[in-house]
């Protein structure tokens, strides 16, 4: 089915927009349509390029609203506590996340999976199962790592071992079977290399995946400096910063998107523009984890691509898109006194859409043009979340935008038909996710990290 949207309004004009097939054919006035050819009335309706959720973890949907107010390496540790070993939760997760995504206008999601223990390759299907049951455009990112949780903080392999980490040579050969069973770009599927981040993977891991990225044209993702703890742990471990050492490693590159990035030095911020790498800013995962602000005007104004990501629901805790791209457009204001620098609703629309599938090296998507990819969103107007009627941008990124999405489409394929998911029955999640009630009974005893975590941050000892 082909589709025209008539008289909708985008980049402040109101015109026709045609989908043939996968791509946009055609921006005009009065366009004509085909025998195959749905007619949607886009009066009082905002078309927007489909935003990308550029950094999640969708396991983590099982922990919303759960854990304490903690800094990220105490977080962790309360996370990992309670082992799901349930596939059935894994697709779940994976279907709310993308449920969550689409809902609040985004066409893509990068899921940084956290992984199963023993059950890793098969938690990858899972997940790639659910997004390809769900229709939404999916960057499944294996989230893995070579390094005890104890090195992960600075001084940590003084202390005794926290977890087990497995063997590089094990950890590259999934990456391998993932790419050979679930990478699947013609369906909208693909696998990222993603080693979690400096602090928890060793070199050899990065350059595995560097090798997999070249073999297979994949992207690559990692968590970047995300708290001050791993700006101390990388001087500790390389002599220099992470992101030097990243770049000497090969990592940094067009396809490399960085999750946080809120430690960086200038030259960090030259390097990742030099490169053409991305930043996923996560701001309401930094202000839950009390990470820091990320320098997102300052890495703006230097050239780094910067697009937006929820972080995973444990740190969030919800997937609301429009909500992250609100407060990752207007908290920066704290940080620049001069106001021509702060970021207008337009150019955060750019950032949550343009600036997210740049990052995935993905120049076929993010804006409303002849030729492009059509993963497209069709807002309502109308909705009493989006009146009175004054910038339909500012009033769907910057208000209380609720429920607005009407029609949207992932590669010309309707996922969202009039306000309908076609793929997914909401009833039919919630039920089988009220069957879960009551898992977290089952807690597993880790050793405590905070006493010396305290000591090495600096922070009064424990009473
Ligand atoms: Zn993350």
């Amino acid at each position: 089915m082909d589709y025209l949207l008539r008289a909708v309004q985008f980049d402040e004009r109101t015109t026709d927009v045609a989908i043939t097939g996968s791509r946009i054919s055609a921006i005009g006035e009065n366009l004509q349509p085909t025998p195959q050819t749905a007619v949607i009335d886009g009066r009082d309706h905002y078309l927007m390029p489909g935003l990308v959720n550029a950094h999640s973890h969708s396991l983590e949907t099982w922990m919303r609203g759960f854990i304490a107010p903690l800094p990220l390496e105490l977080w962790l540790m309360q996370l990992y506590a309670y082992p799901i070993d349930n596939l059935d939760m894994v697709y779940l997760a994976a279907w709310q996340t993308g449920w969550d995504t689409l809902r609040s206008g985004g066409t893509t999601v990068v899921d940084h999976l956290i992984l199963l223990p023993g059950q890793e390759l098969a938690t990858i299907q899972a997940a790639a199962q659910a997004y390809r049951d769900l229709g939404i455009r999916a960057y499944v990112a294996p989230l893995v790592q070579d390094v005890p949780f104890n090195e992960s903080v600075p001084g940590g392999d003084a202390i005794p071992e926290v977890g087990e980490a497995p063997e590089t040579a094990t950890v590259v050969a999934l990456l391998h079977e993932a790419i050979r069973t679930c990478h699947d770009p013609a369906a909208g599927i693909q696998i990222v290399m993603a080693p979690t981040g400096i602090q928890l993977c060793s070199d050899a891991l990065f350059r595995g995946c560097i090798e997999w990225a070249q073999r297979y044209d994949l992207c690559l993702h990692s968590h970047l400096l995300e708290t001050q703890a791993q700006e101390h742990l990388a001087q500790e471990k390389y002599g220099c910063t992470a992101v030097e050492h990243l770049d000497r490693l090969g990592y940094v590159g067009e396809r490399t998107s960085f999750a946080h990035g809120i430690w960086l030095r200038d030259r960090d911020i030259e390097i990742l523009a030099q490169r053409g790498a991305t930043v996923v800013h996560n701001p309401l995962s930094n202000l839950r984890l009390g990470s820091g602000i990320a320098p997102v005007l300052k890495m703006r104004r230097q050239g780094v691509n910067v697009s937006i990501g929820c972080d995973g629901a444990a740190s969030n805790d919800g997937q609301n898109l429009l909500e992250a791209v609100k407060i990752g457009s207007m908290l920066h204001n704290l940080t620049d006194a001069d106001y021509r620098h702060w970021i207008t609703p337009q150019q955060a629309l750019q950032m949550a859409s343009h600036g997210g599938a740049k990052g995935l090296g993905r120049s076929d998507l993010g804006t409303i043009a002849i030729g492009q990819t059509a993963d497209l969103v069709l807002c309502r107007l109308d909705d009493l979340s989006m009146l009175p009627h004054t910038n339909p941008t500012g009033s769907l990124l910057w208000g209380q935008a609720q429920n607005v999405v009407d029609w949207l489409w992932v590669a010309g394929r309707p996922i969202i038909r009039a306000g309908h998911c076609q793929t997914l029955d909401p009833a039919e999640l919630r039920e089988r996710l009220k069957q879960y009630k009551g898992w977290r009974s089952r807690r597993a005893a880790l050793p405590d990290l905070e006493p010396h975590y305290r000591r090495v941050m600096g922070l009064t000892a424990m009473s």
